[in-house]
C-alpha cells in the first residue's frame, strides 16, 4: 500500500466515524411517530408544551431533542366517557382536533400542519415538527358514512374502526363481542370511503375477523400505527404472523409500539394481576378528585403509573428492536415503522421512557447491523412511502 493510499484511508475513516455517529445518522433521518396521545392532555389539561414538562411522554422541547420530524396526534374518544357514538363523541373529537390544528398559532417556530407526505419532508426540511392527526376507533364518525369525508376535511389521515369496545359496525381485540365480529357491511363501506378520499386505514385494537375484512375489502395498503408481534408478546392486541404477512403483501407497513405490555412476553398478564391488586387504590384516586372526569381519569392513571413502576418487571429498546427484528426476517425492511403511543400509557421502555430517547432506537438498530438506509426506511421512510401510495 502507497503512503498516498493509506492517508487516503486514514481521511476516508474519519470522514465516517462522523458520518457514522449514530446520533447523526437519527438526526439525518425523518422520523414519524404514528401514534401518541398528547392530545388529550392539551385538551384536558391546557399544558404549555413549549417548555420542558416534569411529567408525561411528550413536550415540544423532548421532541427536538430526540429527533422527531413528524407526530401524528391521536384523536381518542374514550367511549365510557363519552360515548361510543352521539353528539358526545363528535365534540370530543372535534374538540382534539381543534387543539392539534392550534398547534402553529400557539407555537409557530415549532410545528406545522401536514396532511401529506410531501407536507411532511418540506416541514422536516425547514427545521419544523410536523403535525397530523389520527382517529383512533371509529365512535365518532356516529355510524354515519358522510363523517367519514367531515373529518378528513378537518385534516384526519387515518382512522381505526375500533379501539378497546366494538362498534355496531367492527368488532375490537379487547372485548368479548370483538371475538366474533367483524366488519359489518357498513363497516365495509367505510373502508372503501376511506379507500376513496385517501384516509389510511388502521389495524391496531381491531379484532382478528374485523382485521381480515380489512384485508379483502381495502383497495389500498393498511397499516398498524401501534401494535406489537404475537409471535414475542402472545397478546390479541398483537398482530400474528399471518396478518403481519398480509400488511406487507398489500404494501402497507406495521408500527410497532413502545408499551411493554404488548412487548415483553407475560407483561400483560402480570399487569392484569397488579390491576386486580390495586383496583381499591385508583377507584379512592378517582373518587377523591372532585374535578371532571378527565381529571378523574388522570388520577386514576397516575395511581396505575406509580403502582406498575413499583410492582412490574422493567423492559428496554432491546424488546423493541426484537419485534423490529421479527417483522423483518419476515416480510422485509421495507413494511416495519414506529408508533410510540406516548401519553397513552402508563409505563414505558427503560431507555425509551420518553420521545427525548429516540436516538436510542437509532443506536440499538446499528447496534444490531441495520445500516443508515435500514434506519430511514423503520424511522419514517416507509410511512412516507404509504401515505404517498394512499393519498394516489
Ligand atoms: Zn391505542
Amino acid at each position: 500500500m502507497t503512503k498516498k493510499t493509506e492517508t487516503t484511508v486514514v481521511a476516508d475513516q474519519n470522514y465516517s466515524a462522523q458520518t457514522d455517529d449514530p446520533l447523526l445518522i437519527h438526526r439525518r433521518a425523518i422520523a414519524i411517530d404514528m401514534h401518541a396521545d398528547t392530545t388529550q392532555r392539551l385538551l384536558d389539561e391546557q399544558l404549555d408544551i413549549s417548555r420542558r414538562l416534569p411529567d408525561g411522554h411528550f413536550d415540544n422541547v423532548r421532541a427536538r431533542d430526540g429527533g422527531l420530524d413528524a407526530q401524528f396526534f391521536s384523536i381518542w374518544v374514550e367511549p365510557e366517557l363519552f360515548g361510543a357514538g352521539g353528539a358526545g363523541a363528535m365534540k370530543r373529537a372535534d374538540e382534539q382536533i381543534a387543539v392539534v390544528r392550534g398547534l402553529p398559532d400557539r407555537y409557530p417556530e415549532t410545528w406545522e400542519l401536514a396532511t401529506t407526505s410531501e407536507d411532511i419532508r418540506r416541514i422536516a426540511a425547514a427545521g419544523k415538527l410536523a403535525a397530523l392527526m389520527g382517529l383512533e376507533g371509529g365512535y365518532a364518525i356516529d355510524e354515519r358514512l358522510e363523517n367519514v369525508e367531515r373529518y378528513y376535511q378537518m385534516g384526519v389521515r387515518y382512522m381505526s374502526p375500533a379501539w378497546s369496545v366494538s362498534t355496531s359496525w367492527a368488532g375490537s381485540s379487547n372485548d368479548k363481542v370483538g371475538q366474533t365480529r367483524g366488519l359489518n357491511d357498513f363497516g365495509k363501506s367505510v373502508i372503501r370511503e376511506m379507500n376513496r378520499l385517501g384516509m389510511m386505514v388502521d389495524v391496531s385494537h381491531v379484532s382478528d375477523q374485523t382485521f381480515w375484512d380489512i384485508i379483502n375489502t381495502s383497495a389500498k395498503p393498511i397499516i398498524a400505527t401501534h401494535s406489537g408481534c404475537r409471535a414475542i408478546a402472545d397478546v390479541p392486541r398483537n398482530l400474528d404472523d399471518e396478518m403481519i404477512r398480509a400488511i406487507a403483501k398489500g404494501g402497507g407497513v406495521v408500527c410497532v409500539l413502545f408499551y411493554p405490555a404488548f412487548l415483553e412476553p407475560g407483561w400483560d398478564n402480570k399487569k392484569k394481576k397488579v390491576d386486580a391488586e390495586i383496583a381499591s387504590l385508583v377507584q379512592k384516586a378517582s373518587e377523591e378528585e372532585l374535578r371532571s372526569i378527565a381529571y378523574k381519569k388522570i388520577a386514576r392513571d397516575r395511581v396505575r403509573r406509580e403502582q406498575y413502576a413499583d410492582r412490574l418487571p422493567r423492559a428496554s429498546v432491546s424488546r423493541l428492536v426484537d419485534h423490529i427484528d421479527h417483522i423483518v426476517k419476515l416480510v422485509g425492511v421495507e413494511y416495519v415503522g414506529v408508533g410510540s403511543d406516548f401519553d397513552g400509557v402508563q409505563s414505558t421502555l427503560t431507555d425509551l421512557a420518553t420521545v427525548e430517547d429516540l436516538p436510542n432506537l437509532t443506536r440499538e438498530l446499528l447496534r444490531r447491523g441495520y445500516t443508515e438506509s435500514d434506519v430511514q426506511k423503520i424511522l419514517g421512510g416507509n410511512v412516507l412511502r404509504l401515505m404517498k401510495e394512499v393519498q394516489k
